[in-house]
C-alpha cells in the first residue's frame, strides 16, 4: 500500500478544491508537518458529508473510544470540520483551502509558511481560472450609484446585517506574509465569518465574536484601507474577506494573469471621465490589480479591472465611476456554498 501522506494528497485533491500533486513533492511535506500518520489514515475515512463517530468508526475499522479523541484532537488543529448540534457531535473532511491552512492562522511557523508559498502556484494554476471562484468580488457601497441594479448579495452591509452570529478572525495571508517580512501594513484582524462558520472558528479559538455594528465598522475600515471586498461565492456567503493585492492568495495570483478581469466573479468595473480627470494618481494608488495607468489622463485596462470600486469614492473630481456589465456578463452566484462547490467539483471533473 502507498504511503499515507501520497493517498490522503489524492484523498484532498479529490475534494472540491483539490489539492494537486507537484514535481517537487512539497504538497506532501505540507502534510507531514500538519498531520501525524495516524491522523492522516483518519482524514482518508472522512468525507464532505459530515457523520458520527460510529459510522466513522464502522468504515475505518477502528474501535470508538480510540478514535473519538483523535477526532475532537484533528478537529481542534484544523485538519477535519467538527458540528455539533443538540448534543450530537458529527465530523467531515476540511478542503485544504478554503479550510485546512486558513484555520493554521494562530499556529503558523516559518517552515509552514515557506512550503505553503512553494505550494501556491501549483495550488492556484487550475484554481484561479475555474468557472466558479471560491470567492468573487463586490462593490464598495461608496461606488455604487442610485441608476445601478446591485442585488443584496453584492452589498457587504446587507449581507452583514442579515447575520446573527459573526466572527473576526485575523487574516492569514497577511500574518504570513508579515511572519517573513514581507506584505502590508493593512489591517491584520479583519476576516468576516458568518453562522456555521462563524460558531467553527471560535470553537478552535480563532476569532472573536462581534455585533452587526462592530462588522459594519470593519467593512468600512477596510475601505479606507483600500482592501477589495471578497465574500463567499453564494448568494448566502458564509463570509467576506477584506483583501489586499499584495498579500491575498487570490488576487496576488489573480494579478499574474494577463486578464484578471476574466477569471474574476463580478458584475462591475470603472471607466474614466478624461474631461474631469487631473491625473493626480489617487486612483492608481487604491488599485490592488494594477489596473489603472497615469499618463495625460488616467486610463483602466477593462481586463485587469475587478469591478471593486475602491478607485470611485477617492477621486476627488468624481472622474472615475463604476458600470454594470452585460446582463450576459454579469456574475449570478450560486443559491448556496453547497452548490458552489458542487460546481467547482464538476469544473475540475471530479463529480
Ligand atoms: S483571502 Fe483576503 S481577507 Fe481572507 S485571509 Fe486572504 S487576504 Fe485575508
Ligand atoms: S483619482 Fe480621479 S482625477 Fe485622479 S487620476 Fe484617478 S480619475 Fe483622474
Ligand atoms: S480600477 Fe482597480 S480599484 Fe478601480 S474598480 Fe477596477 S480593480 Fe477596482
Amino acid at each position: 500500500m502507498s504511503d499515507v501522506y501520497e493517498r490522503l494528497a489524492r484523498h484532498l485533491d479529490n475534494l472540491p478544491a483539490g489539492f494537486p500533486a507537484t514535481d517537487t513533492g512539497v504538497e506532501l511535506r505540507i502534510l507531514k508537518r500538519l498531520f501525524t500518520p495516524q491522523e492522516a489514515e483518519v482524514a482518508l475515512g472522512l468525507t464532505m458529508m459530515l457523520e458520527s463517530l460510529p459510522a466513522i468508526a464502522e468504515r475505518i475499522n477502528m474501535d470508538e473510544a480510540t478514535l473519538a479523541p483523535l477526532l475532537e484532537s484533528m478537529s481542534k488543529k484544523g485538519l477535519i470540520i467538527k458540528s455539533s448540534k443538540a448534543g450530537e457531535d458529527n465530523y467531515m473532511a476540511a478542503q485544504f483551502v478554503v479550510g485546512i491552512w486558513e484555520y493554521q492562522v494562530n499556529d503558523l511557523n516559518k517552515e509552514l509558511i515557506k512550503d505553503f508559498n512553494e505550494y501556491v502556484p501549483y495550488l492556484m494554476k487550475d484554481l484561479i481560472k475555474l468557472k466558479t471562484q471560491q470567492l468573487r468580488v463586490i462593490p464598495v457601497s461608496q461606488s455604487v450609484s442610485a441608476e445601478m441594479q446591485v442585488m443584496a448579495y453584492e452589498e457587504g452591509e446587507k449581507i452583514i446585517k442579515s447575520q446573527s452570529k459573526i466572527v473576526v478572525a485575523p487574516c492569514i495571508c497577511r500574518k504570513e506574509h508579515k511572519m517573513v517580512g514581507e506584505g502590508c501594513d493593512k489591517p491584520m484582524e479583519n476576516c468576516l465569518v458568518f453562522a456555521g462558520g462563524a460558531y467553527l472558528y471560535e470553537s478552535r479559538g480563532i476569532g472573536r465574536s462581534i455585533t452587526q455594528e462592530e462588522a459594519l465598522k470593519i467593512l468600512n475600515e477596510g475601505f479606507e484601507a483600500g482592501l477589495v471586498l471578497q465574500p463567499g461565492n453564494s448568494q448566502k456567503p458564509l463570509n467576506i474577506c477584506l483583501c489586499c493585492g499584495c498579500c491575498c492568495q487570490i488576487l496576488k495570483n489573480m494579478k499574474t494573469l494577463d486578464k484578471p478581469a476574466r477569471y474574476v466573479n463580478s458584475s462591475y468595473y470603472a471607466v474614466v471621465d478624461a474631461e474631469n480627470c487631473t491625473a493626480c494618481g489617487v486612483c492608481e494608488e487604491r488599485c490592488q490589480m494594477d489596473a489603472v495607468t497615469i499618463d495625460e489622463v488616467a486610463a483602466i485596462d477593462r481586463d485587469r479591472c475587478i469591478g471593486c470600486g475602491l478607485c470611485v469614492p477617492t477621486c476627488e473630481y468624481e472622474a472615475i465611476r463604476l458600470v454594470e456589465k452585460e446582463e450576459t456578463e454579469k456574475w449570478v452566484p450560486p443559491q448556496n456554498i453547497v452548490e458552489t462547490y458542487i460546481n467547482i467539483a464538476q469544473e475540475r471533473g471530479k463529480l
